[in-house]
Formats: structure tokens, sequence, C-alpha cells
């Protein structure tokens, strides 16, 4: 058997790798307009980050990657990035030196899920926090970047949804409701879901098995259980989406898995052809017991995260040109090995000038080095020879007007330089 990579992940080749390096560099240039600073936490963790007494979703009880270290100690690799991060947050008293901390992280996930286009066991997220306060004008600026994130990127087709589940009152009482509602069903639903009712019932309207059951379709809605303080505070929300003037639509049904969000949740669609059902980019949602149940003070936080393996999917689908800018300055070949010599040196130069310089290593005749250089797209292709090295000159061939000039060696680099640069 030959060795391969694991079930659920995937190589970034070096051919593909740019892409990653371009998306990042966006979020990173785009995050910071928002004065919002990177946070880097482990991919590993204590168990108990992600798997606490009050969590009943389905990601914590069954998709995660669990084991014991030599010490006997529990941990998990990270399914998401809010836990750790908050985890840090509370270890490292965060919240004694700033009234709001805003922070952005990218790192890869793992989660022990059925692999398909769209959804693997190692995948990438990126997502911001924004924790200490609470207040509707900032649950709206995490929304207004989410969608100045991908409106900027220049995808097409995608969708800002935008819901509330209230405050713990409103969301205990619709989470009464979808029991009352439910339990007459419960026989006819999947086995996950007959767990659900008791465990997390807002998990059964994202069912994938159930989600066109009719009982799923009338489900009640966050809305219809809210109470005045929560849908005051939602109204806020909408109220300073509307005064930055982003697009968004309220989607009453939206309720996000997992079980510790309350308030505003949100998710960003993007309709796309062969998506399927991995269409949703990212999403994310207000917090208010995270915090206090990782052994920090009574604080709430909003955040997002988005996939950044669909990001590209929904790039490539949207013909964003993401193409590389590491093109291949000059090539340098030699006709004899001695000359070599002069190939290294000259390479230093110009890669001190900043220059992309290249050669063969290999004993490829001069055809072979030709082809390759014009393969790599080099623009400009060194040649030394033997008879041209003794008079003290190289030829240097610009592969776009294929003119060819003979130039001496001390002025390789300024003849260059001034192609290059002009
Ligand atoms: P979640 O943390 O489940 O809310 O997921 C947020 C986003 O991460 C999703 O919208 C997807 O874009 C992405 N995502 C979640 N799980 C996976 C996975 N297994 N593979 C690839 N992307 C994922």
């Amino acid at each position: 058997m030959g060795i391969n990579k694991v079930k659920g992940t995937y190589d970034v080749l070096p051919n593909e790798s740019h892409k990653w390096i371009m998306l990042e560099k966006k979020i990173r240039d785009i995050l910071s307009l928002y004065h919002m600073r990177e946070m880097r936490t482990p991919m590993m963790e204590y168990s108990n980050v992600f798997h606490r007494d009050s969590e009943g979703s389905d990601m914590v009880t069954k998709e995660t990657y669990d084991f014991v270290d030599r010490s006997n100690r529990a941990l998990t690799l990270r399914p998401e990035g809010t836990a750790g991060v908050i985890r840090a947050y509370v270890e490292n008293k965060l919240y004694a030196s700033q009234e709001l901390e805003k922070v952005f992280y990218i790192g890869p996930n793992f989660r022990y899920e059925r692999p398909q286009k769209g959804r693997y066991r190692q995948f990438y997220q990126f997502g911001v926090e924004a924790i200490g306060t609470v207040d509707p004008a900032l649950d709206a600026e995490i929304v207004i970047l989410a969608y100045d994130f991908i409106t900027r990127l220049g995808l097409k087709g995608v969708k800002v949804r935008v819901n509330t589940l209230g405050d713990e009152a409103s969301r205990s009482a619709y989470q009464e409701a979808l029991v009352k509602h439910f339990t007459p069903h419960k026989d006819e639903l999947c086995s996950d879901c007959k767990v659900r009712i008791d465990k997390n019932p807002l998990r059964i309207l994202d069912c994938k098995i159930d989600h066109k059951h009719q009982a799923v379709i009338d489900a009640p809605t966050p809305l219809d259980l809210l109470n005045e303080t929560s849908k005051a505070y939602f109204d806020e929300v909408i109220r300073y989406l509307d005064a930055a003037g982003i697009s968004y639509e309220i989607a009453p049904k939206l309720v996000r898995g997992l079980d510790y969000y309350s308030h505003t949740v949100f998710e960003i669609e993007a309709d796309i052809e062969g998506f399927g059902a991995q269409n949703v980019l990212g999403g994310g949602g207000r917090y208010q017991n995270l915090v206090k149940e990782l052994g920090g003070p009574d604080l709430g936080g909003i955040g997002f995260a988005f996939g950044m393996e669909r990001l590209l999917m929904a790039i490539e689908a949207s013909d964003i040109d993401f193409s590389s800018d590491l093109a291949l300055d000059c090539f340098v070949i030699t006709m004899t090995k001695d000359l070599r010599k002069i190939a290294t040196k000259l390479l230093y130069d110009l890669r001190a000038q900043d220059f992309v310089a290249d050669m063969n290593y290999t004993d490829k005749a001069f055809k072979g080095q030709f082809k390759q250089a014009l393969r790599l797209g080099a623009k400009y292709i060194v040649i030394l020879g033997e008879e041209e090295a003794k008079k003290g000159v190289a030829s240097i061939k610009d592969t776009k007007t294929e003119v060819q000039e003979e130039v001496k060696l001390e002025d390789i680099i300024l003849y260059l330089k001034h192609k290059l640069e002009s």
C-alpha cells in the first residue's frame, strides 16, 4: 500500500499556493482597516475548552478529534476558532486592559465529518472576534465587516442573511416552543434529530436530512418569541445596517448550529453553480456566556468565521483574477559547468536588486535549458557561453521581442535593471 494523505485532507501544491497567499494578504489588509489585530492560538487545547457541560451541539459531541497524550491529558484538535481565542482572552486577562478587544485569526481546524466538495477534515478558517462590549452598533459593525470583505473580494451572487435569537430568556422560550412543536413528530425525525429535541432543538432547523419535513418548514421562528428588550436590540442592529447602506436580508429561520449564540446571528451565502449544499461561505453571531464559561468575567462577544477553501472556490467561480505576480525576471543558461560560478554570482547580484532569478542545475544541453526558461516564463534569458565568457560578455535575450544583445559581464546587472524597470 502506498502512503497517502489522511482522508478528508488535501495538499496545497506550489502552483496553487499563491491563491492562499493572496487571500491571506487581502484578509490582513482589510481587517487592519477595522483596527483588528491578529491572534494566534494553539491548534490543540485541553478538551474542556470545547467540551463544556453546557454544550449540546453536534460538533462538540461527535465531530472533534479527541485524544490523550502520553501523560494522559485529554486534548482536542480545535474544530473552530472562537473557543481557543476566548480561552486565551481569559487566561491572559485581556479584558483588564481593553474594554473591547477586536481580533482576527487565520488557521486550520479539524472536524471528523464526511468529506465532500467544500467539506474537509482539515480546513482553514479566518475569523474575527470583538469581545468585551455589548452594543447593537458593534453587532452591526461585524456584519458590515463581513459584507465589506466579500464585496472587496469581488464575489458575485453573495447574500448576507441576518436574524436574532434574542437574549437568554427569549432564547429559552424559543427552545421550549421548538420542543413543544417537534415532540408530536419525534418518531418521524431522523435519529440525530430525535436526540436534538432534548439536547439542542435549534439544531433540528438546519438538519440536512429533515430540512424538507413539514414540521421543520412550519416550525416557529425566534422572531415569534422575542421579548421587548430583544426586539429593541435587533431593531437597533437593523437601523445601523441600514445607516451603513449595505445590502442584507432578514432570514427568520436562520438559527446557526452552535448553542452558545444569542441576539444577532448571520450567514454569508453564495449562490454559485455547482456549490450545492456547501454554499455557506461563513457565519457568526453574538455569544453571551462563552467568556464566563471559560472562567472569565461576565462579558459578551461577537464574531464570525469564513471557510477559506469555500472562499477560494467562490473566487474561482466569480472569475476573479488571483494570479501570481511571482514572474521570473531572468533565467541564466550556462553552456559548461565551469560557467556556473559566474552564474552563481550573477544570480546573487540580481536578487540583491530584488529581481526574481533562477538557473538550471542539471547537465541539460542548451536547447533543453532554453525550453525550460521559456516554460518558466522568464522575461530575460542570460546565455553564458564559453567563447563569449573568454571575451568577457554574455548574450541576453528578451523573450518577448526575441531581440538578443551582447552585454559585457560587468554590465549585465545594470542592463537588466534598466530593461526590467522601464
Ligand atoms: P461553522 O464554524 O460551522 O459555523 O463554519 C463556518 C464556515 O466554515 C462554514 O460556512 C464553511 O465555510 C466553513 N466550514 C465549516 N466546516 C467545514 C469543513 N468541514 N470543510 C470546509 N469548510 C468548512
